[in-house]
C-alpha cells in the first residue's frame, strides 16, 4: 500500500495501529498493509474496531491493537492483540468482503490462480507486457513472504 494510505490510517487509527511502528520483534504490524486496492475496506474495518477500542476503559484499552494486516492466500487476513467477540465478527465480515475486490485497484475481482493467488479485477488479471526486463517482484509480495516466513517460526522464538 502507497505510504500516503498507510499514513492515514495510522493517524486517524492511533489505537488500533498503536504498534504501526512497534518494535519487530513483537509486533507484525511494521510490515505495513497490503495492496491500494483494499483501502476502503481496510478504512472502513478500522473505522469500526477504533470505536471500540475507544469504549473501552483506558488502562485495558492499549491491549487491543491490530497486530497483522496482510494478505494470505489471496484473502484479507487481520489480526488483533486482543479482540472482543463483536471486533471478531467486523474482522471476518471484511475478510469475506476481500475474496470480490481486485487488491490493486478496489474495483469487483475475484480469485485467480497461478504463482501468487491475488483477487484481481479484469483489468489487472491481464499479463503484464513484458520488455525484456525480468519479472519484477513487487513489494506487495515480499511482504507475503515475509509475512508466511515469520509465521512459521514464532513457535521458536522466545
Ligand atoms: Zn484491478
Amino acid at each position: 500500500m502507497d505510504k500516503e494510505l498507510d499514513d492515514r490510517l495510522v493517524e486517524e487509527f492511533p489505537n488500533l495501529y498503536r504498534n504501526r511502528y512497534g518494535d519487530p520483534m513483537y509486533t507484525c504490524m511494521v510490515w505495513g498493509f497490503p495492496g491500494n486496492g483494499w483501502f476502503q475496506l481496510i478504512y472502513d474495518l478500522s473505522a469500526k474496531l477504533e470505536k471500540l477500542i475507544l469504549q473501552i476503559p483506558e488502562p485495558e484499552r492499549e491491549l487491543y491493537c491490530a497486530a497483522q494486516c496482510k494478505e494470505k492466500f489471496g484473502g484479507l487476513r487481520f489480526y488483533m492483540d486482543g479482540a472482543t467477540d463483536e471486533m471478531q465478527a467486523l474482522i471476518r465480515e471484511a475478510e469475506n468482503l476481500s475474496w470480490h475486490i481486485c487488491e490493486e485497484c478496489g474495483a469487483k475481482g475475484e480469485r485467480r490462480g497461478g504463482g501468487w493467488i491475488k483477487v484481481l479485477c479484469d483489468e489487472h488479471a491481464k499479463p503484464k507486457p513484458v520488455s525484456g526486463a525480468p519479472k519484477q517482484v513487487g513489494l506487495q509480495d515480499l511482504h507475503v513472504v515475509l509475512g508466511i516466513g515469520a509465521e512459521e517460526t514464532d513457535d521458536g522464538d522466545t
